[in-house]
């Protein structure tokens, strides 16, 4: 039976997995790479041999001096990729096989950084599905809106549990996000924030209940009120955020 593993510590062990994740990588420009969570470092000799300029976050102190000691002109940085200097991504590509406990704070945070040239990311499939959702669809999520708001997504392919070890509880899947070279105006993005959370807290209530609070007169809005928050698209929920925070 599978267990969850401290850190999230399931180490890819596919080879060609690994060559397909390269691949993907090598087939645009890869000048500066930070990889997230190198581990064992399954990833890591080939993405340093890739870049022109690479570095990685790990956390665990002994995979930190069991790479050290592996790939001694690759640059380790012993930290917690959530409270790492923001700098660091900027003009980078982002990639790893990240630990899934920490993938969604992980993504809200590296959204928010201006300057991240792509992220190319092992995830669970279940949030990687919501990252590639359309409106509609039962995976648009409160995750998706506020992603896609801010990037493109992709989802490269999906991998199974056995090519990891130990093999983790749920599917996996590469995704890749691009960050839009234009976004839609928002004047204030807390008030997008809080619009997307407020409305799929109930997601099956039309937007007019569950955006009760924020008393907006409809009738003044192109928006269909009578929609719920799975079938509001990007555009309709930046309208929404735009006008209260007029
Ligand atoms: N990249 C390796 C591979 O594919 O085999 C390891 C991936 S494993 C799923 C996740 C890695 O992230 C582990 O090495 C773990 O120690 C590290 N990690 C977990 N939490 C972290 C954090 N907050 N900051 C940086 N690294 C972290």
């Amino acid at each position: 039976m599978p267990r969850r593993q401290p850190l999230g510590q399931h180490f890819l062990t596919d080879a060609r997995v690994i060559d397909q994740i390269i691949d993907h990588i090598a087939a645009e420009d890869s000048d500066s790479i930070i990889e997230i969570g190198p581990g064992k470092g399954a990833l890591t000799e080939k993405l340093f041999d890739l870049a022109r300029d690479f570095k990685a976050v790990e956390l665990d102190q002994k995979l930190v001096a069991y790479l050290k000691a592996g790939l001694p002109d690759v640059q380790v940085i012993h930290a917690d990729v959530l409270k790492v200097d923001a700098g660091l991504f900027i003009g980078r590509r982002v990639v790893g096989n990240l630990p899934y406990e920490i993938s969604t704070p992980l993504l809200m945070r590296l959204i928010a950084i201006p300057g991240i040239v792509d992220m190319v990311f092992m995830l669970q499939l279940e949030v990687a599905n919501r990252l590639v959702a359309k409106p509609g669809s039962s995976d648009w999520s409160r995750l998706s809106c506020m992603i896609q708001y801010h990037c493109e997504t992709a989802l490269l392919f999906s991998v199974d549990a056995g090519s990891f070890a130990p093999p983790p509880q749920v599917q996996s899947a590469v995704v890749q996000l691009k960050p839009r070279k234009s976004q839609l105006s928002l004047r204030d993005p807390d008030a997008y924030a809080e619009t997307v959370r407020m409305a799929f807290t109930q997601r099956r209530k039309t937007l007019r209940n569950s955006l009760k609070q924020l008393a907006i007169d409809w009738s003044t809005t192109p928006i269909d009120s009578s929609q719920r928050a799975d079938q509001t698209n990007i555009a309709d929920f930046v309208a929404i955020a735009n006008r209260i925070s007029n």
